[in-house]
């Protein structure tokens, strides 16, 4: 389903990119599927958001190329994955002018490095591709949510490496 255009200048990036990844929550729909998560009842349920909501958003996103849709499963295309710098931005930014506690932080699969604000590798100097990246919790987690794409998220987990509940 094509939404409006709520962004009147066209030749503009960042409005054409608005209104791909602008709706609310598409974003953290984007975020948990590079978590991994692929399930529509994953996803409702770490989210939390109405099904008509996620439905809406998902087919969108197939439709637009972010997401793939295969036996009920969605998952991140190539151009979807190319989103992660956005997402990366985010989190940088958000967690040093937004938020006053720690949060999950990001490691080197190949050679355990600490992931620094630019994205590169503190100890090998590489930029990992976002499924060479682990996710770890935060020293004293705080979620204590039970749905499938919390719990996972409660070990060190590999970007994108399916979550698979059930
Ligand atoms: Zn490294």
């Amino acid at each position: 389903m094509a939404l409006p255009r709520e962004y009147p200048d066209e030749n503009c990036p960042i409005a054409r990119s608005l209104e791909i990844v602008g709706e609310r929550w598409t974003l953290l729909i984007v975020r948990d599927a590079f978590y991994g998560a692929r399930r529509f009842s994953d996803l409702h349920n770490h989210l939390g958001i109405p099904k008509a909501v996620l439905a809406d958003r998902l087919a969108f996103l197939v439709s637009e190329g972010v997401l793939t849709k295969q036996a009920n499963e969605y998952e991140l295309t190539a151009k979807g994955r190319q989103l992660w710098p956005v997402i990366w931005s985010m989190i940088t930014w958000g967690g040093e002018h937004l938020l006053d506690k720690p949060t999950r932080t990001y490691r080197h699969a190949d050679c355990g490095g600490a992931i620094g604000r630019d994205r590169g590798c503190l100890r090998c100097g590489q930029v990992p591709e976002v499924g060479d990246l682990v996710a770890h919790p935060p020293r004293r987690p705080r979620d204590s949510r039970d749905d499938p794409v919390s719990e996972a998220l409660r070990r060190p987990h590999r970007m994108l490496e399916p979550i698979r509940s059930g």
